[in-house]
């Protein structure tokens, strides 16, 4: 059968896939529906050869498929398939794209949360084959699983007598409830029973281990004799949890680490950012160190939050108590693979993070970047203009700190064309306009921005 007779040239979409006729043609348009050439054809390109012993075949013909799609659309022309083609292709076979976060929200949970340092990359990359991670190559014998990354989490953090690293945040707390306190008493302040997000409330966690909670005090003001009046044979722990993602803020009361530690039970403080020592910048956020050296017995924190690490839960203290939760049956469940661990150890013992650049960058020379990109991108016609902006800490935490950042400003239809276009960059819209906050965008990106923001098609000078 020859299939130039029976398909607008591309041999292999079925009719489901086709878009349906609009209607008589115009005399004297040529059907450039027809000149669209088959997958087959297109798949022959050297350059689609080579990405599809890469990528897989699969992704390869999703690719084509997609630009068939566009030369029918009437976008590219059908001559442009396998460059535009080759231009769809993904960078690598993950179905995760990476893209330019420039929403000024450093923490962004949707984008995955911190941003890995070059040298926790490498880490990852090294470990993807095989590792020593439960073995000692010296002896030959087994050896404690990411032991390294955990020696290098006690070295930060000098009252911690031991450490123990579980999947996140929150499997670290379910780990401690259910080794802890399975069938007994966790007392809790009611300022601090938190929904950490997407509807995930902290109460319903710590309950489905099997421990009971034992509210004391109000919303707004509970204090040390409220919690030693709940104390009793039932209580396995206090818990005090940071309020990460809100401020109750007036007629305020809290009962702090030093206090509790004097009731004579472990008391368990979930502080969520990371942090492992105080934040010059972020005097309100609690940290390892400064808990535990009052008194705290363990403390539980996320790591790609303001640690700036990979996804994981650490869990911080006293020797025997870490031990009893990292020898708890469900500690192998949330146990964490090799790829975090050597992302963590890179994170704890080398430079600074990308979340900690983020943070600490001046105004003045986000301003200055702003009007460069401003300037360059006005020079080609794009009204592209340098603003001062605010950016925050995202990642549910910090609330109420604002970033004083600089941001490039474009008209409003950037937004979508940016988060679609061949490298992704994700803004925010504020008033009309398309913020780029370049507080998020580490410096080396800059050319990449710029690049793509010159990709988004459009009139090459605005009204
Ligand atoms: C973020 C957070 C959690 C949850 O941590 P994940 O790593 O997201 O699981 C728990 N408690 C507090 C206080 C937090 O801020």
């Amino acid at each position: 059968m020859d299939q130039r007779l029976t398909t607008d040239g591309s041999a292999d979409q079925t009719d489901a896939t086709r878009p349906a006729p609009t209607g008589p043609r115009e005399p004297g348009v040529p059907d450039v529906r027809r000149r669209i050439p088959r997958t087959d054809a297109v798949l022959g390109d050297p350059r689609l050869l080579e990405a599809a012993h890469r990528l897989g075949s699969g992704t390869v013909k999703a690719a084509v498929r997609q630009a068939q799609e566009r030369a029918r659309a009437g976008a590219v022309a059908p001559e442009e398939v396998a460059d535009t083609a080759v231009a769809l292709l993904p960078r690598t076979a993950g179905g995760l794209r990476s893209v330019v976060n420039a929403t000024g929200v450093v923490l962004h949970t949707n984008l995955g949360r911190a941003s890995l340092s070059a040298a926790a990359r490498q880490a990852v990359q090294e470990a993807a084959g095989p590792t020593d991670v439960e073995l000692d190559l010296r002896t030959g014998v087994r050896a404690r699983r990411g032991r390294t990354a955990l020696a290098a989490l006690c070295a930060r953090v000098p009252s911690a007598a031991a450490a123990h690293v579980v999947n996140n945040g929150a499997a670290a707390l379910v780990l401690v409830a259910t080794a802890l306190a399975a069938g007994k008493e966790i007392v809790i302040g009611r300022g601090e029973m938190v929904e950490i997000g997407d509807g995930f409330r902290l109460p319903d966690l710590l309950v489905s281990t099997g421990a009971r909670l034992r509210e004391v005090g109000t919303t707004n003001r509970t204090s040390a004799a409220d919690y030693a009046a709940a104390i009793g044979p039932e209580t396995a722990f206090v818990l005090k949890v940071h309020p990460a993602n809100f401020r109750i803020t007036g007629f305020t009361r809290a009962a702090d680490a030093g206090e509790l530690a004097a009731l004579g039970v472990p008391v368990v403080v979930d502080i969520g950012s990371g942090l492992l020592a105080p934040h010059p910048l972020l005097p309100d956020e609690p940290d390892a160190e400064t808990r535990l050296r009052a008194g705290a017995s363990l403390v539980t924190a996320s790591g790609d939050k303001l640690l700036g690490g990979p996804q994981c839960g650490l869990l911080l203290g006293e020797e025997e108590l870490v031990r009893t939760v990292s020898r708890h049956p469900l500690a192998r469940a949330l146990r964490v693979d090799k790829l975090t661990l050597a992302a963590l150890e890179a994170t704890l013992t080398g430079p600074d993070t990308p979340t900690a650049v983020a943070l600490a960058a001046d105004q003045a020379g986000l301003v200055r970047r702003a009007e460069r990109l401003a300037r360059a991108l006005g020079a080609d016609g794009i009204d592209a203009r340098a603003v001062e902006s605010a950016a925050s800490v995202g990642g549910g935490g910090a609330p109420g700190v604002t970033l004083p950042s600089a941001a490039l400003s474009l008209p409003e239809r950037y937004a979508a064309a940016l988060r679609t276009g061949p490298v992704p960059v994700v803004g925010r819209l504020e008033a009309g306009r398309c913020l780029l906050d370049l507080r998020t965008v580490p410096r080396e990106d800059d050319e990449r921005l710029a690049g793509a923001v010159r990709s988004v098609p459009g009139p090459a000078a605005e009204g």
